[in-house]
């Protein structure tokens, strides 16, 4: 007889693992809170969908999950994730080996899912939200408990044999028997619209899992007040610092966005991760930016002297001009506090060098993280600890916990949509066994 899977959540890794086990013939149930399936994958890569990368290694992985992700990546990689999308009749394409569909939309994504899911047969109950997994003993014939005997055995707190175990999952309307379950509902991180509330913690806690503290991460900072930032939100290539006093926490480099009151940016969200829990511990972190990464001391000094030559009659504003940005170089001037009319005649040389140098360490306070709404993704949660290799729960050998739920988040570049991937591949594999 097909095995009765129960997926709460129809994200990424949710729909995936729908596909691997009602390919393996099991009869499967998405039950999905929104009324569409995919919402936030539909979202990911600026609506391009990075779904993978082929630099892909554990290293890329918070450092909790470093040890598992070795293993995990090794039973289902980035060529297995190309595969699967070729069975899905998605053709991808790398850009600087971030892998994207070849259409480079999202939506394409989400379809090409939505039709392996109908074309498989699996049940979609749109707009229900799982509340919580009732654990209860299967009868000698197979059969279910009803609900008095199962709150019988609950209150007894006898212990179940976990290869005895049969589910109900309740929702806010029904409840359903299940032979294996799979939690997939995600985070906290996402737009609202994509109703990210972190709804599995509570349901795992409820099982016995140890959930660790979440913190938005992949996000982007906003400025101390006091801070003058540049006008019309400027993007450039930077290196950037985030310190802790003398000691820096995290550098990272590439493309730095300023918004209107802070910074973003794929430089600002690889550092994230770690630098949202000194902020939320109210350290005082400073983000230093070199505006020059490809100039080393001497190429600097030897553009210092190059520009020193041009000190004449005009503006210090003029004078920047072909120097940097403007609005950035607005920045700096402010900062100096300076009269951006000054001639530069009459600005001392060391007083211009001083000029040069802030560029290339120019320190702005942050305030706060852009909060979970902005994030891509979240640290912390349900603790790996609790989960065997094969994707389920200590204790329960028909609960399985996969996505983002878990305390495992990786770098911008399609990290997290392939451990979505890899473990619904793997949920999805075994529970159909
Ligand atoms: C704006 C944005 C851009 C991103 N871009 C990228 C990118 O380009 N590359 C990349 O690798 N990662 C990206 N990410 C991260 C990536 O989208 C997530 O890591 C990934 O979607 C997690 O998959 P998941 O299935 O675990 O969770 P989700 O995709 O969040 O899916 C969880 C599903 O469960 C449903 N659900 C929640 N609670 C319940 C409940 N109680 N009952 C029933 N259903 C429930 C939700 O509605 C949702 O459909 C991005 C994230 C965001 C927000």
């Amino acid at each position: 007889m097909s095995k009765k899977i129960i997926i709460a959540g129809g994200g990424a890794a949710g729909m995936c693992a729908a596909i691997y086990a009602a390919r393996n013939g099991a009869d499967v149930t998405i039950i999905e809170k929104n009324s569409q399936l995919g919402k936030k994958l539909s979202m990911t890569g600026n609506g391009r969908c990075n779904l993978s990368n082929l630099d892909m290694n554990e290293k890329m992985y918070n450092l909790s999950a470093e040890k598992r992700m070795k293993e995990w990546l090794s039973v289902y990689g980035v060529l297995d994730v190309i595969n699967f999308f070729k069975s899905l009749g998605i053709v991808i394409k790398s850009e600087e080996r971030y892998l994207y569909p070849v259409s480079g939309q999202a939506s394409t994504v989400v379809s090409a899912f939505e039709s392996e899911i109908k074309r498989l047969g699996v049940k979609v109950i749109y707009g229900e939200q799982v509340k919580s997994v009732k654990v209860h003993e299967m009868e000698p014939d197979n059969k279910a408990l009803d609900a008095k005997q199962i709150e019988a055995v609950l209150t007894r707190g006898a212990k179940i044999d976990p290869n005895r175990e049969k589910y109900t999952v309740v929702t806010n309307m029904n409840s359903y028997e299940a032979d294996k379950v799979i939690l997939a509902t995600g985070s906290l991180s996402g737009a609202k619209s994509t109703m990210s509330t972190g709804d599995g913690y509570y349901i795992c806690k409820q099982l016995g899992m140890t959930i660790k503290d979440t913190h938005p991460a992949l996000v982007g900072f906003k400025c101390d007040e006091s801070e003058t930032m540049p006008t019309n939100g400027v993007r450039c290539t930077a290196e950037i610092s985030f310190m802790l006093g003398v000691e820096a926490l995290a550098t990272e480099f590439g493309e730095l966005q300023f918004t209107k009151d802070g910074i973003s940016g794929i430089p600002v969200m690889q550092a994230s991760g770690k630098i949202v829990k000194f902020l939320e511990e109210g350290k005082p972190i400073y983000v230093s930016i070199n505006f020059f990464p490809d100039y080393d001391d001497d190429d600097f000094l030897a553009l210092e002297k190059e520009m020193l030559r041009l000190r004449d009659d005009r503006s210090l504003k003029d004078f920047l001009n072909g120097f940097y940005n403007s609005n950035i170089n607005d920045m700096v001037i402010a900062r100096m506090k300076m009269g951006a009319s000054m001639k530069m005649k009459n600005i001392s040389e060391s007083m211009v060098l001083s000029i040069f140098d802030s560029y290339r360490n120019y320190k702005i306070k942050l305030s706060e993280s852009y909060g979970y709404q902005q994030a891509q993704v979240t640290s912390g949660g349900v603790s790996l600890g609790d989960i065997k290799d094969d994707m389920t729960v200590n204790g329960h050998n028909g609960i399985f916990v996969i996505g983002e739920l878990l305390d495992v988040d990786g770098r911008c570049g399609g990290y997290n949509l392939q451990w979505a991937f890899t473990s619904g591949s793997i949920a999805g594999t075994v529970a159909s066994l």
